[in-house]
């Protein structure tokens, strides 16, 4: 196996980790906010998405599976990015009438960890979740740790960049 393919594994062993984390903490609570179509996070994005290099590749196979009408939209959104001042950010890569991820099963880490994830210092992300804690209670939650998450997703090598430079450098215009 190439040295590709083992890292290649190894982010699928994490993205694995966090999806079973997230499913167990959101089974496991009636009350628990994510869902299809709850979009507040994609539309509230402090910057645009860090992806490593691998976790670039792996996205790259979701938007290969796109339409060349959709992609081109996509582009004319991180085009505009580009040149937005104001903050926050609304992800590209959502589909705005449905609320869904275009690029679901190949979204990074930043998107699958984001509401299940505590940071080292018990730091939560999702304000509905904050508050619903708040009213529950959060002691029989085992929270995964983002900071160990991103480390791991690091270590896997690549540089970090961030979405739009990925996706305007390396996505083919039209001719
Ligand atoms: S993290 Fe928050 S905003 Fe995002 S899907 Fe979950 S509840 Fe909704
Ligand atoms: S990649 Fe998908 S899940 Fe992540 S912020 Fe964008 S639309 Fe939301």
């Amino acid at each position: 196996m190439s040295t590709s393919d083992e890292a290649r594994r190894a982010l699928e062993a994490v993205y694995a980790r966090v999806e079973a984390r997230a499913a167990d903490i959101s089974s496991s609570h009636d009350w628990w906010p994510c869902r299809r179509g709850c979009d507040h996070c994609c539309r509230h994005l402090a910057a645009p998405l860090p992806l490593t290099q691998l976790e670039w590749s792996y996205l790259e196979e979701g938007l290969q599976q796109l339409s060349a009408e959709v992609l081109e939209e996509l582009r004319a959104r991180v085009d505009a990015m580009a040149g937005q001042e104001a903050r926050p950010y609304t992800c590209p890569l959502l589909d705005r009438e449905t609320g869904a991820c275009r690029v679901y099963a190949h979204r990074p880490l930043a998107c699958r960890s984001y509401g299940f994830a505590a940071a080292r210092d018990g730091g939560l992300f999702c304000h509905f979740i904050l508050d619903l804690v708040g009213r529950h209670g959060d002691a029989d939650i085992v929270w995964a740790n983002q900071d160990a998450l991103e480390d791991a997703v690091a270590r896997l090598g690549g540089p970090t960049r961030p979405l739009p430079e990925w996706f305007v450098e390396k996505v083919p215009r039209k001719p």
